[in-house]
């Protein structure tokens, strides 16, 4: 048994995992963000829950480790931010500790059990509030220097006029300015739409315009197709992919993906026989599957 943790800034969902793909219910709990002593009493109580038998923990989080120091960057959960999380939680609950990040762990589940299934290259895309990634070759993760590899949100790559509008590289969280980051994700769109029409709207009423066929809303989202094709198709020349599942919320508006499919495949080298930029198709929780399937592979040894 490896007890699962999906661990959020606001919640941490656990599980029970007797073999990869295999769960128990999942219980959800709050994060406690500010008090590491807290934090690791949260997951002691919830692994008692999972009875005995416990041979590791296995966690997904929004934040970043160094597959090198074990060092953790995680913005949301100061707690742990800087720490050492496999030591930490390791010695105190005295069992081995799989931790990565959670585009990592969506990646991992999407090529294990989702649309990724039997792509031996999958390149696993999140567009939520921002844009993330993961890549997964024969079954593995690849974290790569620092814990990064897959982050192809961030590199100034933006295109300053997209469709002859002129653009601001706009700032992003990392330091630099013109990342994807900064204008891929729900609050990229948002602020494109802002940049082009002077209209402060919500992400989804920009993408139910452009579905409604709204002048500036479909001007805003051709931009920011425009935008994100390019950088796409590029990092699907240099891995080799030949599967994308995108997950997030902006996954899940309607022919969005399969707009974005045809763009990227319009720059792309490999042709394709069907469309590679796909929805993500698992069911339930990325993080606690991809989690799990890392866990299995890297604490049981087989
Ligand atoms: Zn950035």
């Amino acid at each position: 048994m490896l007890a699962v943790f999906d661990i959020g800034g606001t919640k941490i969902r656990a599980a029970g995992s007797a073999a990869p793909g295999q769960f128990g219910p999942a219980t959800d709990m709050r994060t406690p963000r500010e008090d590491l002593a807290g934090f690791i009493a949260a997951l002691a109580g919830s692994i008692a829950t999972m009875g005995p038998g416990v041979r590791g923990i296995a966690i997904s989080i929004a934040g970043c480790v160094d597959p090198v120091s074990g060092r953790m960057k995680v913005a949301n959960i100061p707690c742990l931010d800087g720490r050492i999380p496999a030591e930490d939680l390791g010695t105190a609950l005295g069992l081995p500790v799989w931790i990565g990040n959670d585009a990592d762990c969506f990646a991992l589940a999407e090529a294990a059990e989702g649309a990724g299934r039997g792509h031996r290259t999958v390149f696993g895309v999140i567009l939520g509030t921002g844009v993330g990634g993961g890549l997964v070759i024969d079954g593995r993760l690849v974290t790569g220097a620092g814990g990064f590899a897959g982050e192809w949100g961030h590199g100034p790559v933006q295109d300053r006029a997209p469709l002859g509008h002129a653009l601001p590289r706009f700032a992003c969280g990392c330091g630099q300015e013109g990342c994807l980051d900064a204008i891929g994700g729900a609050r990229g769109i948002e602020r494109l739409h802002r940049d082009l029409h002077g209209q402060a709207l919500p992400a989804e009423a920009i993408t139910t315009g452009w579905q409604a066929g709204d002048a500036a809303s479909s001007e805003t989202v051709a931009v920011w197709l425009e935008v994100m094709a390019g950088p796409l198709a590029m990092v699907l020349n240099v891995v080799g992919a030949t599967s994308v599942p995108v997950g997030g919320g902006l996954a899940r508006v309607p022919g969005l993906v399969a707009a974005l499919d045809a763009a990227v495949s319009a720059r792309r080298l490999w042709q394709a026989p069907g469309s590679v930029v796909v929805p993500a198709a698992l069911p339930g929780d990325p993080g606690l599957v991809g989690a799990a399937h890392a866990g299995w592979q890297a604490l049981v040894p087989c």
